[in-house]
């Protein structure tokens, strides 16, 4: 996993390529930005050419020798870790049975004594760094993050952090102040439809995934595809309802997941366009009608991703779509 096979991040790509090649790799990262759309690769790639034991001349992962394959490869069995013991990944629940803990609450204190304190302490077992990969950083506890922070400020040498974090807003000031940020952006939908033709997926899913290869891979997915279509059939029932407060009235609204809804609104949206691409040439009018429903559907997913609440945002939806 070199930087190369990094899609659609050119600018992070050529931070850290850089830093690598001036041999000036920050000791603490924060790598921020929606889900699923490389920063994860990144830090391994990163941490992959900082344990390479042949670089290239530049500095940068061979990404054939022992330690390069290890480095970015996950035990298939739990903990699902790197098979390199200097790349280290610390996530939520990851080491639950070691711990003998669940960490329902985020990542524990414990996990980052032991996981984190008890080995940044040491050099690195195979010389070149220590890396530590915190997936989901800002699921830290306060606990944690506390622990954290003398190591993150002034680490041992050849010892770095890369922070994962798509809600930099929940992560604590004194853990943002002694990090690195790096921006990810979302993805360019074409580079999302490449990601998920190499998964062997069909790629018409990717204009609604909203630049994330993770949100439009669980799009694809099948299992979950039922539960949407339930969501579908809920919202052609609404728009049948003789008016609009018996339409909301048989949605279930008060705990929506706006994780969810977001999914749910872009599987609505993606099955929306299939129908007016469907039946543009023998029903122009209805493709007009599904084209213009798919508008207010795009509409909502903005005003979802602009903090709309999800009861609120499927109410006014319904009301848009009543109207024509
Ligand atoms: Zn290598």
């Amino acid at each position: 996993m070199s930087f190369d096979q990094l899609l659609g991040q050119p600018v992070a790509v050529r931070i850290l390529t850089l830093a690598l090649q001036r041999g000036h790799v920050h000791h603490a990262y924060r790598f921020e930005g929606p889900a699923g759309v490389g920063k994860e690769r990144a830090a391994f790639a990163l941490a992959q050419a900082l344990v390479c034991s042949e670089p290239t001349s530049e500095r940068l992962a061979c990404g054939s020798c022992s330690a390069c394959r290890r480095a970015v490869t996950l035990s298939p069995d739990e903990p699902c870790v790197p098979g390199h013991p200097d790349v280290i990944l610390v996530a939520r629940g990851l080491y639950s049975k070691t711990l003998g803990k669940s960490e329902s609450n985020g990542i524990s204190v414990q996990q980052i004594r032991e996981v984190v304190l008890n080995r940044a302490g040491y050099s690195p077992h195979e010389g070149r760094a220590l890396v530590f990969i915190i997936r989901d950083a800002h699921e830290l506890t306060l606990q944690a993050a506390n622990a954290l922070l003398k190591t993150l400020e002034e680490p041992p040498p050849a010892t770095h952090f890369i922070l994962l974090t798509d809600s930099p807003g929940r992560m604590l000031d004194t853990i943002r102040s002694r990090t690195l940020a790096l921006r990810f952006g979302p993805l360019p939908d074409a580079v999302v439809a490449r990601i998920l033709e190499a998964n062997g997926v069909d790629a018409g899913v990717a204009r609604f995934a909203g630049g994330s290869a993770a949100r439009a891979l669980e799009l694809s997915d099948v299992e979950l595809s039922e539960r949407r279509a339930e969501f579908v059939e809920n919202i052609k029932r609404a728009l049948q309802a003789p008016d609009l407060g018996s339409a909301i009235s048989g949605l279930d609204l008060r705990n929506k997941d706006r994780r969810e809804l977001r999914q749910e609104l872009a599987f609505l949206g993606h099955s929306l366009a299939e129908r007016a691409r469907v039946v543009v040439s023998k029903d122009p009018a209805s493709a007009e009608k599904a084209a213009r429903r798919y508008a207010a559907v795009s509409e909502s997913m903005e005003a979802l991703e602009q903090n709309a609440s999800p009861a609120l945002t499927v109410e006014s939806l319904i009301a848009t779509l009543r109207r024509g």
